[in-house]
C-alpha cells in the first residue's frame, strides 16, 4: 500500500453516520472496515424526520423503493400553539416537496432507517464487526494503527500482522469517527472540552395508530409550540404508528443523565405546566414514555475540526445538535455522501480528499447548528417574541416555516 492512496477506510461507529458513510465509500469502490462498539446494531424505537435534502441522497444510493416500503409521507407540517390548539400555520409537504426540491419529505422509524442502510452496505461489501470499541489510533507511514478496547489492535503497526502488514485486511489509509456525541476518535483528534448539556430534556414514545382513539389519529407533522416547552409528532412505519417527542427545560438529573432512561408521564407533564385539553389529551393517550437529556457542542468553526491528516469526523462526533430543525441524522447522511465523493475525486491523496470533504461540509453543518439553536428559542419562546412568532406564522405561513436553503441545497 501506498501511503497515500485510499483503498481502505475505517470507520468507528455504526449508527446512522457511519453506516451511510461505509454504504457511500463502499458504492465507490473504496474497502470498508465498520467497528461498532454495541455487540448488535440496534437503534432506539423513536422516530425520525428525513427532509428532501436527505431523501434525495438515499435514492441516489439506490435505496428509493425500500424507503417507500417502510416510511411515511406525510402531506403537511401544522404547527399549532400549545395552550389554546389553535393552528399557527401549515407547510405544504407531499407534492410540494417533490415538486420543489425533487425528492420527498418522509419521517421513518430509526430501526428501519438503519436496517436500509445496513443492508445497503452488506450489498456493497462492507466489513462489519460488531462489539469493537475504538479507543484510539497512530498515524504511521504505513497507514492508520487502531486500537479496540476488547484488544484487537487494528492497522498497519500491529505486532501480529508485522511484516505482513501490507497484505492484511486491518491495513486501513484513513479513519473516519462517526462515533457519536461522545466521541473517542474526537477526543484524540481536537481534545477538546465535553460536550455541554443544553438544559433540555426530551421525552420520546411510540403509540399504535390502531390505539388511539379515531380523532387523535393523524398522519401529519405537528409542532406545538408553548412557553419553554415543544411537542412533535408524525407517523412512522407506514403511518401505522406515531411517533411522539416533547422537549421541556429540566435539569440534568441522575435519571436524566442515563442514556434511555424510563422517562415518566407524571414528569412530563409537570414540566409542561398548563397545556391545552387537545395536547393534554394526546400526551395523555401515551402509555410509556422513554427520556433523553439533550447534548449539544457550539458550531463548528472551521475545516480543521472536522478533519486532520487521515483522520476525519461525521455526523454527532464532528457537530451534534439540538433536534429542533430535524437534521441531525440528514446532516451526517450528507457528510457521507460528500466524504465518498471526496475520497474517490482525490484518491491518490487521502488527507487532501478529506480536507477537501470538512472544507465542502464545515459551514452547512455550522449553518444548520445555529439554525437549531435558534430555532429552539423560538419554538419556546414567552411574552412578546412568542405573539411576534405566532403572528408572522399567521400571516406569512410558509413563507416562515419553509427552509428552502436546506432542503434544495446539500450535497448531489
Ligand atoms: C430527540 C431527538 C430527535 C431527533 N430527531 C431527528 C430528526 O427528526 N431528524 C434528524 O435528521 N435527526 C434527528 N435527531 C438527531 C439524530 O438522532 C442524530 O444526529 C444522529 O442519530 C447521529 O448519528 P451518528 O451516527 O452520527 O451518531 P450515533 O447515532 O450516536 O451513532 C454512533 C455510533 O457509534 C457507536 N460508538 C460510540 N463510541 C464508539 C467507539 N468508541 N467505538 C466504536 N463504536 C462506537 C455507538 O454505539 C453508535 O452506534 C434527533 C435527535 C434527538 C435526540
Amino acid at each position: 500500500m501506498t501511503g497515500n492512496e485510499c483503498k481502505k477506510v475505517l470507520i468507528a461507529g455504526g449508527g446512522i453516520g457511519g453506516l451511510a458513510a461505509a454504504l457511500a465509500c463502499a458504492q465507490r469502490g473504496v474497502s470498508v472496515q465498520l467497528l461498532e462498539r454495541a455487540a448488535r446494531l440496534s437503534e432506539v424505537g423513536a422516530g425520525i424526520q428525513i427532509g428532501p435534502n436527505v431523501t434525495r441522497i438515499l435514492q441516489a444510493w439506490g435505496l428509493g423503493a425500500a424507503l417507500a416500503q417502510v416510511a411515511a409521507f406525510p402531506k403537511q407540517l401544522q404547527a399549532r400553539d400549545a395552550r389554546t390548539g389553535q393552528v399557527l400555520g401549515s407547510l405544504r409537504l407531499g407534492g410540494r416537496a417533490q415538486a420543489l426540491y425533487g425528492a420527498p419529505y418522509a419521517t421513518i422509524h430509526r430501526a428501519d432507517l438503519q436496517s436500509l442502510l445496513h443492508t445497503g452496505a452488506q450489498a456493497a461489501g462492507v466489513d462489519m464487526r460488531l462489539g469493537q470499541t475504538v479507543q484510539g489510533w497512530r498515524d504511521t507511514a504505513e497507514g492508520l494503527a487502531m486500537t479496540t478496547a476488547e484488544g484487537l489492535a487494528v492497522g498497519a503497526a500491529d505486532d501480529r500482522v508485522g511484516d505482513t502488514a501490507t497484505a492484511s485486511p486491518w491495513v486501513a489509509d484513513a479513519l473516519i469517527g462517526a462515533d457519536g456525541v461522545w466521541s473517542a476518535v474526537r477526543q484524540q483528534m481536537l481534545g477538546d472540552e465535553p460536550p455541554r448539556f443544553t438544559g433540555h430534556l426530551a421525552y420520546r414514545a411510540l403509540v399504535s395508530q390502531a390505539d388511539l382513539p379515531a380523532h387523535l389519529r393523524t398522519q401529519d407533522v405537528t409542532v406545538w409550540l408553548g412557553p419553554r416547552l415543544h411537542v412533535v409528532h408524525y407517523p412512522v412505519r407506514s403511518g401505522q404508528w406515531l411517533n411522539l417527542v416533547a422537549i421541556v427545560h429540566g435539569d440534568r438529573s441522575a435519571q436524566a443523565d442515563a442514556w434511555d432512561a424510563a422517562g415518566h408521564t407524571q414528569a412530563l407533564m409537570q414540566a409542561m405546566g398548563a397545556v391545552g385539553r387537545d395536547l393534554h389529551e394526546r400526551l395523555a393517550s401515551v402509555p410509556a414514555w422513554r427520556q433523553w437529556a439533550l447534548h449539544d457542542r457550539a458550531p463548528v468553526t472551521a475545516a480543521r475540526d472536522m478533519a486532520q491528516g487521515r483522520v476525519a469526523l461525521l455526523g454527532d462526533a464532528a457537530h451534534p445538535m439540538r433536534p429542533y430543525l430535524a437534521q441531525g441524522a440528514g446532516m451526517a447522511i450528507e457528510d457521507a455522501q460528500v466524504l465518498a465523493q471526496c475520497l474517490t475525486t482525490h484518491a491518490g491523496r487521502v488527507a487532501e480528499g478529506l480536507q477537501a470533504y470538512a472544507q465542502q461540509r464545515w459551514a452547512r453543518n455550522a449553518r444548520v447548528q445555529t439554525r437549531a439553536i435558534r430555532n429552539g428559542r423560538i419554538f419556546h419562546a414567552t411574552g412578546p417574541l412568542a405573539l411576534g412568532r405566532n403572528l408572522s406564522m399567521r400571516l406569512m405561513g410558509e413563507r416562515v416555516m419553509d427552509v428552502p436553503w436546506l432542503y434544495g441545497g446539500g450535497p448531489r
